[in-house]
């Protein structure tokens, strides 16, 4: 899978001019028929989606080409679930916070549940983002707990990437960093700064 900016004609564009690279081995990717169709939860409406998919030229994966509303295997949009960890590191609790996103508060709780179990490496991830991004940032003083701590690594690392590279919105910039895995329980690492 290959998070992609969230414009289907730029990406089919790129496909065909040959700039997107393979996620395992930065091969040349080329166009692969589609992948499953499938329906992303947004925050007031419901979206079909059927992502692209390609292969690589030099390794022969097929990868899917996922827009970066998406997380890996979720059905709801990344700014739905991240408007949820916003609220729970202001104190909100997963009841209301369910009430408000109109979501059931079973899935709400496994989301929070997903960001506590690795708050600490996320962080530490946003950070190194932060800071490859940010050459003027220092420090990051903490912000009372290790929820509002990821909060506030995710809102420099991703304010620092609209600066530098145009402006998205800042789960799609999540999205893109964690390789849509944010809440995803893999072995493989996030994607790194560079
Ligand atoms: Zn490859």
């Amino acid at each position: 899978m290959l998070i992609v900016v969230n414009d289907p004609t730029h990406v089919e564009r790129e496909l065909l001019a040959g700039r997107l690279s393979c996620p395992r081995c930065e091969g040349e990717l080329r166009p692969w028929g589609h992948a499953r169709r499938r329906v992303l939860r947004m925050t007031t409406h419901d979206e079909e989606l059927r992502p692209r998919r390609a292969r690589c030229s030099n390794c022969h994966m097929t990868s899917v080409l996922l827009a970066d509303v998406c997380l890996y295997r979720r059905v709801d949009e990344a700014a739905v679930i991240g408007r949820a960890l916003l609220e729970k590191a202001t104190g909100a609790g997963h009841r209301t916070i369910a009430a408000r996103l109109a979501r059931p508060k079973e899935t709400v709780r496994g989301w929070l549940r997903r960001f506590s179990s690795r708050v600490v490496a996320l962080r530490e991830h946003f950070v190194r983002w932060a800071f490859a991004l940010d050459p003027r940032l220092e420090t990051i003083p903490p912000q009372g707990s290790p929820l509002a701590d990821l909060a506030e690594a995710i809102g420099l690392a991703t304010r620092a990437a609209s600066l530098l590279f145009g402006p998205r919105p800042v789960w799609s910039w999540v999205s893109a960093m964690t390789g849509g895995a944010l809440l995803s329980n893999t072995n493989s690492p996030f994607p790194a700064p560079r």
